[in-house]
């Protein structure tokens, strides 16, 4: 018997449970809070197998392997993990597609060169409804062909509601699609909030209006300064009364990007938010870094996470300022470690739900049935690629060519987490954000490293395990 290689601890302070250990196994998700003789009991295990038990250390030994924080070999257990990444490459339970109905955007922000910057938006593709007739049936061949329960459409862009007649054809279709099928179909939209009306939600709510992501990247003052039309009015109040208008009607999480210069108004919005009427309705508050291109510019006090760039140029596809921690196609770029774990303490604070920091992946470039179609019909392996036309895997029209062939290719065989070692986060991480890494390490098959952004989660999952705890003693 060995300790599982997916073993996290973290020792408890004293007045929360003195020489007490919070462990928590990533693989099966089991925590628990163990006393300190338990933790040197799995030590002693890891430096000799074969140790002498007492029965009553053999009977801890049975509790801990139950839930998987002991293993019979390691090389059994990095087997099953093998499997556990190939069931989530070939589920079919769940067919996702993200459709971005326009790479147009009624915003210019700050850190965006894309959005109402000069002549962008007269060049940016936008879905026609032929177009949207296409998808749709592509769509409905993928229902037939994989057989879900659910499916998942997530409506993104650009900004997705400069073209609501693609957002309602394909939500109307497609949910009688799902309905003709037996699926039960889900419909997100990642949206940055201006144009988002209780007409617009009460439209989509009859055909599976699940839930509604909008950004706010700081408090009132510096959201209007990264977040402006492009006369440089600001947003932020037009946002928070659409937000007050919808709240009773679908589930609404607010997302944000911060840098170095904006991280310290977060509070201050949070506190904002808990004032509101609405507080209570929020079903998620998330942040994570902005996105900027790491070269040739790295501006002083921009933090250097990437998600997004096309030969030096950011953010030609999605906008990626949207993407993740909540509402979204993605979880998993919320990085930048003591940042984001500031944040998280603080967002929890103040009563709302949150990421925890753990649970992040692994995120949907490793589905196979997890889709995103750009206005073109071209499709990607997730949002974060489409700004590189070299990174298409396909079409919904089936065209092939060496191109696409040779992209669909390199996301078949994705698996940086095999560099990992035997990092115990594998599991949730599966080596980190693919767009990521590609742009900033140059190779997607390379891992994107944040472990200490897991780490601060595992411990803030520790006071929180101790705090409940501690109330139950009480
Ligand atoms: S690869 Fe990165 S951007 Fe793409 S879905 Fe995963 S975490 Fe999101
Ligand atoms: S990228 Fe880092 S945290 Fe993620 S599995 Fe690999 S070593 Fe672990």
């Amino acid at each position: 018997m060995q300790p599982s290689m997916f073993n996290v601890r973290v020792p408890l302070e004293p007045a929360s449970g003195g020489g007490d250990v919070f462990l928590m196994n990533t693989f099966t998700d089991a925590q628990v809070i163990v006393s300190s003789d338990v933790a040197s009991l799995l030590d002693r295990l890891a430096a000799d197998a074969s140790a002498s038990l007492t029965s009553e250390e053999q009977s801890a030994l049975a509790t801990l392997s139950e839930h998987g924080f002991v293993v019979d070999d390691r090389q059994i257990e990095r087997t099953k993990v093998e499997a556990y990444f190939r069931e989530v490459r070939e589920g079919t339970d769940q067919l996702r597609v993200t459709v971005l109905t326009t790479l147009q955007c009624n915003f210019a922000c700050d850190y965006c060169f894309q959005g109402d910057h000069g002549d962008y938006n007269k060049f940016a593709d936008k879905m026609t409804l032929e177009t949207a007739g296409r998808v749709a049936a592509w769509i409905e061949q993928r229902l037939d062909d994989v057989g879900p329960e659910s499916f998942v459409l997530t409506l993104f862009g650009g900004e997705p509601l400069l073209n609501l007649p693609v957002a309602y054809y394909l939500c109307e279709r497609l949910w009688n699609a799902c309905a003709a099928r037996g699926v039960r179909m889900m419909v997100n939209v990642i949206t940055n909030g201006l144009l988002l009306t209780p007409e617009v939600v009460d439209r989509l709510l009859p055909f599976g209006l699940n839930g509604v992501k909008i950004t706010l990247d700081g408090d009132h003052d510096t959201h209007d300064r990264m977040r402006p039309l492009r006369g440089g009015q600001g947003t932020f109040d037009k946002i928070v009364e659409n937000v007050r208008r919808v709240a009773d009607r679908c589930r609404i999480t607010v997302g944000g990007n911060f840098d170095e210069s904006s991280v310290d108004s977060y509070p201050a919005l949070l506190d904002f938010l808990r004032e509101q009427d609405f507080a209570d309705k929020l079903a998620k508050v998330a942040f994570k870094p902005v996105i900027r291109e790491p070269k040739p510019v790295q501006p002083k006090g921009f933090i250097p996470l990437t998600a997004v760039a096309n030969d030096g140029r950011p953010l030609n596809g999605t906008c990626m300022t949207s993407a993740g921690g909540g509402t979204s196609v993605c979880g998993s770029c919320n990085f930048l470690d003591e940042k984001m774990a500031f944040l998280r303490e603080e967002t929890q604070k103040r009563g709302f739900h949150t990421n925890d920091g753990v649970h992040m992946g692994p995120c949907e470039i490793h589905r196979r049935h997890a889709h995103t179609i750009a206005p073109d019909g071209s499709l990607y392996a997730c949002p974060g690629f489409t700004g590189d036309k070299k990174q298409s895997t396909g079409h919904i029209d089936g065209r092939r060519d060496d191109i696409r062939e040779r992209a669909a290719s390199q996301f078949e065989r994705l698996a940086a987490w095999k560099e990992c070692n035997d990092c115990a986060f594998i599991p949730v991480c599966a080596g980190g954000c693919t767009v990521a890494a590609h742009t900033e390490l140059g190779s997607m098959h390379r891992p994107n490293c944040h472990k200490t952004s897991f780490e601060a989660g595992v411990v803030s999952l520790a006071r929180e395990a101790a705090a409940r705890e501690l109330a139950t003693a009480n």
